[in-house]
């Protein structure tokens, strides 16, 4: 593709207007509260295979966690959320109509969630998190709701509960807290028949009914073992409120661009109940991937009317990810690129696409994308890249982050520059506490052949602040790999 015909045309917006860069958007709040370390969070009902939408939200996750570590020079990582919380089977009481639901965990029990995960995310995962160079922790709402924490957060909504429940549940007031039957595992889905009858220091107490037990009660404490099943919104509030009283990691929170619409409610529910303004939850909406007539792209769409409503831009693996023609790395690969094409204006990040759109730009794709081999990539200044090119510079010099602690020998890693890059391999790893005493092991003209100990310090200095360079310092020597190639789609 050449510079002349953009990739990508996109409409200003009010939000695109305000930044430079769509990562901008967290900087308020970290100028405002200096966190430690960011922590990107995505969660996922694990209802069968992935669709396009869902794989686009985690594969935003995993870039902007890239992208903010270098822009903030400060550690990031990703969450993934499993909701195994999501319903695995509705049926009907057949006295009084009120439907109950088993969650899949309930279904499938641990070991079976576990191999739901395995098939249809652990590899994916692996590979995103190699690519970007990113950490990630995987945890399932069984486990979310299991924590004290998230108990007693939980608990203290219910002291509020006058206050939330109007926004938690608008049209009727009534908080969907599914309590399931200790005896069979299913619980009402609207929990009509479920009341709080006691609430104190100790904990709560529900009463509930099963349509095959009867009456059962359960005590909720941040100790107790009894499942909690919130419903979609108050385990946000629950979730986001928590999390924001992290002083040390900053949570954000990554959507589907749908949840836009939903999230006023919880933010209605967060004020009422005071949450302090830098504890309310970010949030990063992603694209939207819409079909022909402006719908989200859903399985539920397809499951309910069928094969014949969906749209003919919709390409098979679209719904279901795990049938793309090629491997996981090829398909991570390459919405890495699409992301990134996405990243580089706000303006085509913050809107939606049609599939129709989305498959035109995955068809654009640069035609070497196959080929590449999967690299660790840095981005580097033009008159180093081009002593690295010259094969005059054969150390690198980092600080030891957590995407630097990654690199091994052997491995492969990708200088760019602007619209060029160069190909290394690595061929050996050294670590030192600080920059002088790398200078005093490291040969000072493979760092640099042009610059003295002392310039060479203070240009490097320059670069990293104190608090950086407290992290370690990696000495990483390379070999030019293969000749040096232009690449011209690279903006
Ligand atoms: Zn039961």
């Amino acid at each position: 593709m050449s510079a002349s015909t953009p990739l990508l045309i996109s409409p200003n917006s009010v939000l695109a207007n305000a930044l430079l860069r769509s990562v901008d958007i967290l900087r308020p709040r970290i100028q405002a509260t200096r966190p430690k370390r960011i922590e990107f969070v995505v969660g996922t009902q694990i209802n069968g295979a992935p669709h396009l939408g869902t794989n686009l939200v985690q594969t935003t996750a995993f870039l902007l966690a890239q992208v903010a570590r270098r822009e903030f020079s400060v550690e990031t990582s990703v969450r993934f959320g499993a909701l195994d919380n999501a319903p695995h089977d509705v049926v009907l009481d057949p006295e009084t109509h009120h439907a109950y639901q088993q969650t899949y965990f309930h279904a499938l029990g641990k070991a079976g969630i576990g191999d739901l995960i395995g098939t249809y995310y652990r590899a994916f995962f692996d590979s995103l998190s190699e690519a970007a160079s990113t950490d990630y922790t995987l945890e399932t709402y069984t486990d979310q709701q299991a924590a004290p924490g998230f108990r007693a957060e939980f608990l203290r909504t219910l002291e509020r509960l006058e206050e939330i429940r109007w926004w938690m549940a608008p049209s009727h007031g009534v908080v969907h807290t599914r309590l399931p039957c200790p005896e069979c595992g299913w619980a009402e889905k609207r929990a009509e028949r479920t009341k709080l009858v006691g609430l104190g220091e100790e904990g709560a107490r529900f009463t509930a009914r099963c349509f095959d037990h009867g009456a059962y009660e359960v005590d909720v404490d941040p100790e107790t073992d009894a499942y909690l099943d919130l419903a979609t919104l108050y385990r946000n509030l629950v979730k986001e409120r928590l999390l924001g009283r992290d002083t040390e990691t900053m949570h954000v929170m990554l959507k589907g661009g749908d949840w836009a619409f939903g999230c006023q409610l919880v933010d209605g529910a967060l004020g009422v109940i005071g949450t302090p303004g830098h504890q309310m939850p970010l949030r990063i909406f992603t694209p939207q991937v819409l079909a022909h007539t402006g719908a989200k792209l859903s399985k539920s769409l397809l499951r309910e009317r069928g094969k014949g409503a969906l749209p003919a831009d919709v390409e098979p693996w679209m719904l279901d990810t795990t049938t793309w023609p090629g491997g996981t790395d090829h398909y991570v690969d390459v919405l890495l690129w699409l992301v990134g094409e996405l990243l580089t204006d706000p303006k085509h990040f913050f809107r939606s696409f049609t599939v129709k759109e989305l498959g035109r730009l995955m068809t654009n794709r640069p035609a070497d994308l196959e080929q590449r081999p999967r690299a660790h990539e840095m981005g580097i200044y033009k008159r180093y890249f081009d002593l690295i090119k010259a094969g005059t510079k054969t150390t690198e010099i980092r600080v030891n982050d957590s995407s630097r602690q990654r690199l091994k020998v052997g491995d492969l890693l990708r200088f760019r520059c602007r619209d060029e890059e160069v190909l290394t391999r690595i061929t050996r790893i050294a670590r030192y506490t600080d920059f002088e005493e790398m200078f005093d092991h490291e040969p000072l003209s493979s760092v640099n052949p042009t610059a003295t100990r002392e310039d060479q310090l203070r240009n490097i200095r320059e670069i990293y602040p104190p608090e950086r360079e407290a992290l370690g310092v990696v000495a990483i020597g390379i070999e030019l790999a293969t000749p040096a190639l232009p690449v011209e789609s690279v903006s």
